[in-house]
């Protein structure tokens, strides 16, 4: 059984429908949430992060947990019961059993420290959870490539990806506001941040998306330009199937760089919460909207604003697309400094890095800007 598990983490093709995988899968991966639910109810301190349980409600936590647990068990009797992907169901309904004996959702949850270091378990979570249903009702609806199913070749990197990328949240947090204070505190400076701060709502989220942008434009540009740079960003463009998934595939480095750069005239600027907050959920939507399989192109707004249609042309293998494509937010930054992909066709064909240099698997991705010898 658990030579099989292996297998199906690291085995890279698409899953096969029509053979109870699909569902097995999904019963397997809500029952390790389920678990990872429990633990994070056991010790809160390690393994929540402080910024999102600020926002939420824990008995709404405890419901959500005991569903999960119920939906899980639910599916892998039933496939245990018709015989199918056993090693799978079993595997499944252990979890669920374990998460169960471990208190399930009754845990007790008293008082605890809120200055330890932590991993972000209920952010990776909810945020999967959230992600996932949402993106892929979309791609259901608006589907681009009607025949890539959800769990398509190498889902297991991307989600890989996903699950650690999430896990530091902490760390990531915690880097890229120290390197912005040590780097940049220098330039903030009281009477413009005054002035920031007390704008107009609209004219201030207007202003941060640019601002953001301008600077994620050209730090991506340069990921593209500088060739040290592009054996970190390669990893990005290694993904070869676009779905709401692939964006995660990104190095820690990339992350760590692209966001303190990006932070960095946020802070010094000095927007107000909201603005930020706003921000956040703009910058955190279109980063997973941008990849997704969906056919979305918006009419004329595409020279405006970034669509998937023109992001998966930055992904593309295509050679009239090479290099192009860099804003995240406003399309029109391309236009401007003459970056924006000209094609007669409506959609990219292949995507990937041309020559796929890039070795499959997160570990490999890892290690890659370091052992490339490109
Ligand atoms: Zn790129
Ligand atoms: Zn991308």
């Amino acid at each position: 059984m658990f030579k099989r598990l292996n297998d199906l983490s690291e085995s890279h093709g698409s899953l096969q429908a029509g053979k109870g995988m699909v569902t097995g899968v999904i019963a397997l991966i809500l029952a390790a949430l389920c678990f990872l639910g429990v633990m994070a109810f056991h010790f809160p301190q390690y393994l929540t992060t402080p910024e999102l349980r600020r926002s939420y409600n824990v008995d709404v936590m405890r419901q959500l947990l005991f569903w999960c647990m119920v939906i899980a068990g639910g599916l892998s009797v039933a496939l245990i019961v018709l015989g199918r992907v056993r090693w799978l169901a079993a595997s499944a309904f252990g979890l669920v059993a374990l998460s169960a004996l471990l208190g399930g959702h009754k845990v007790p949850v008293g008082e605890f420290a809120t200055d330890t270091p932590y991993i972000g378990l209920d952010w990776f979570i909810l945020d999967l959870l959230g992600s996932s249903l949402i993106f892929i009702f979309i791609e259901k609806l608006f589907a681009l490539r009607k025949d890539q199913p959800v769990f398509r070749p190498e889902w297991q990197t991307d989600f890989h990806h996903f699950l650690v990328n999430h896990m530091v949240v902490g760390f990531i947090l915690l880097a890229t506001n120290l390197m912005v204070h040590k780097l940049f505190g220098w330039a903030a400076n009281d009477g413009i941040r005054g002035w920031v701060a007390n704008l107009n709502f609209w004219v201030a989220l207007f202003l941060i998306i640019l601002v953001a942008d301008l600077v994620q434009y050209w730090t991506h540009r340069a990921y593209h330009e500088v060739p040290l740079l592009w054996r970190i960003h390669a990893v990005h463009h290694s993904v070869k199937s676009m779905d709401w998934l692939a964006g995660s595939r990104q190095h820690i480095l990339e992350l760590l760089i692209t966001r303190t750069l990006v932070l960095a005239p946020i802070y010094v600027l000095g927007f107000s919460k909201e603005v930020i907050d706003a921000y956040i959920i703009i910058v955190g939507f279109q980063a997973v909207f941008n990849h997704a399989n969906v056919s979305v192109r918006l009419g004329p707004l595409r020279y405006v604003i970034v669509t998937p249609n023109f992001h998966h042309w930055h992904h593309s293998q295509d050679q009239e697309a090479l290099d192009k494509n860099y804003a995240a937010h406003f399309a029109f930054l391309d236009y401007l400094f003459g970056t924006a992909v000209k094609s007669d066709k409506l959609w990219p064909k292949d995507y990937g890095v041309l020559g796929d240099y890039v070795p499959n698997g997160f570990f490999k991705q890892l290690k890659f800007p370091f052992t490339w010898k490109g």
